[in-house]
């Protein structure tokens, strides 16, 4: 390493790629580098204190100093720091976490798969929803379903099931057979006078024609957040699921719940799927189910999709897919005591209750004149920033603005994070109501000095 990199700004500067960053900025500066953290808090190098009002990438759910998942892992690689599931081979952490997810599922499921990350389970899932359509004979149902906004991971699968154009640009993608439809976002996409059920109609309308216009023969399956995440924290309008669901069934269409941000209490019940009355048959899960302590992430799925893929797996000697580190047991381990704290602690009842709370002076600031729509539910919120309120004009200028507001906040010690227009909080379950007040303090306190 050269005299120059003394610092770890530059040695980050000058070494270092950054995921989801402008790679040639980053040359200038190079990240802000986190320290430590404790409870809802990290520190920088400097030892500034931050509330981590996003809780990491939406993830941290027991913060950042849980001694138990510490010691659950210390425990684990004592043991057994790793071992797979290939051919036949099984180990305890990753049995009693498939049978664990299996049983609290909100919707009868039959068997748990596991990997490393969201993005590389989508992947799976669409691998196995493919084999699956094979092992039917239906070979033309490959095509997929999403939504423009939704965000399913990066990989090549996967990222094609993202609907942000940032994520396909320059990259060739989406791939063919990846179809994106208008996103559940009513406050951008409701036409004027339109009734927020009305406008679901016209929404599960749009998706019904495209199925015809492709042929219901050729979709095989409708991949969806229950609450979009990353794409603005978008809460489905009234009558959504509930007029959607009958119509993937109508044609046989496999609905793949991507909980990777709402499962394990974001939303207030344990999964989204519960909160907006959702039955799918595939779950997707990571983030909060190892609160990002180690990398993990799962695959439910009922028997209408395992039993086909058992007969196919059956007939050619093996279902010809895995990662030689998915379902860890130290990671396994630590996604179990991340359940047993759940349990014990009772924290759905407390995230019921942070969460009135949250919600409640999250929508205060729905009186700023800079913000066009306060919108969340349970833990998740997000704040539309625009220029004119009247008019809800934003776009490039109040992307900006999400981004100003941002970086004002961090100022005061709140790290939320700006997507677009928008202005996003997601902070780790524990948090109390001061931590709360912490929170929407800062921003009112932002939004005031921007106005
Ligand atoms: N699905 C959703 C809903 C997500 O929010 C994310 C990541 O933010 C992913 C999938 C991808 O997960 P990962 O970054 O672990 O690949």
């Amino acid at each position: 390493m050269s005299d120059e990199a003394d610092t770890l700004e530059m040695t980050d500067a000058r070494y270092l790629m950054h995921p989801f960053t402008d790679a040639r900025a980053n040359l200038q500066g190079g990240g802000m580098v986190i320290d430590r953290g404790e409870g809802v808090f990290v520190y920088d190098k400097a030892g500034k204190k931050y509330l981590e009002a996003v809780a990491g990438l939406w993830s941290v759910g027991l913060g950042f100093s849980e001694r138990r998942l510490i010691d659950a892992a210390v425990r684990q690689m004592e043991k057994l720091p790793y071992y797979h599931t290939f051919t036949g081979k099984s180990h305890a952490p990753q049995i009693e976490l498939a049978a664990r997810l299996v049983e609290m599922a909100p919707v009868p499921m039959s068997k748990a798969f596991f990997t490393n990350s969201g993005s590389e389970a989508n992947d799976t899932a669409i691998k196995m929803i493919w084999y699956r359509s094979n092992a039917l004979g239906e070979t033309r149902r490959k095509k997929i379903i999403s939504r423009k906004r939704g965000y399913h991971g990066i990989t090549i699968a996967s990222a094609s099931l993202t609907g942000i154009p940032v994520d396909h640009q320059s990259f060739d993608l989406p791939l063919p057979g990846f179809l994106h439809v208008t996103a559940p976002h009513y406050y951008r996409e409701g036409i004027e006078g339109e009734s927020e059920d009305a406008f679901s109609t016209r929404l599960v309308n749009e998706i019904e024609a495209l199925i015809l216009a492709e042929g219901p023969e050729t979709i095989a399956a409708f991949f969806a957040e229950p609450v979009m995440g990353a794409g603005g924290v978008i809460v489905p309008p009234q009558g959504y699921w509930e007029k959607l669901q009958p119509v993937l069934k109508k044609y046989g269409i496999i609905l793949v719940a991507d909980e990777v941000i709402c499962g394990f209490g974001r939303t207030g019940r344990m999964f989204g799927s519960q909160t907006f009355d959702i039955r799918p048959d595939m779950m997707i899960l990571s983030k909060q189910l190892s609160s990002s302590y180690l990398p993990i992430s799962a695959i439910l799925m009922n028997d209408m999709v395992f039993e086909p893929i058992a007969d196919e797996s059956h007939a050619i000697g093996a279902f010809a897919h895995g990662f030689t580190n998915g379902g860890n047991p130290t990671a396994a381990a630590v996604a179990i005591e991340v359940l047993n704290i759940m349990e014990e602690r009772d924290l759905m009842t407390h995230v019921s209750d942070v969460s009135v709370h949250f919600q409640a002076r999250l929508r205060a600031l729905g009186a700023s004149a800079l913000v066009g729509e306060a919108r969340g539910v349970g833990l998740i919120g997000a704040l539309e920033l625009v220029t004119d309120k009247a008019t809800r004009a934003s776009s490039l200028e109040a992307g900006k603005l999400a981004k100003y507001a941002f970086a004002l906040l961090q100022n005061k010690g709140v790290i939320a994070r700006a997507m677009g227009d928008t202005l996003a909080f997601s902070p780790p379950l524990i948090i109390t109501h001061e931590q709360v007040d912490m929170i929407f303090d800062g921003v009112a306190e932002v939004l005031a000095q921007m106005e």
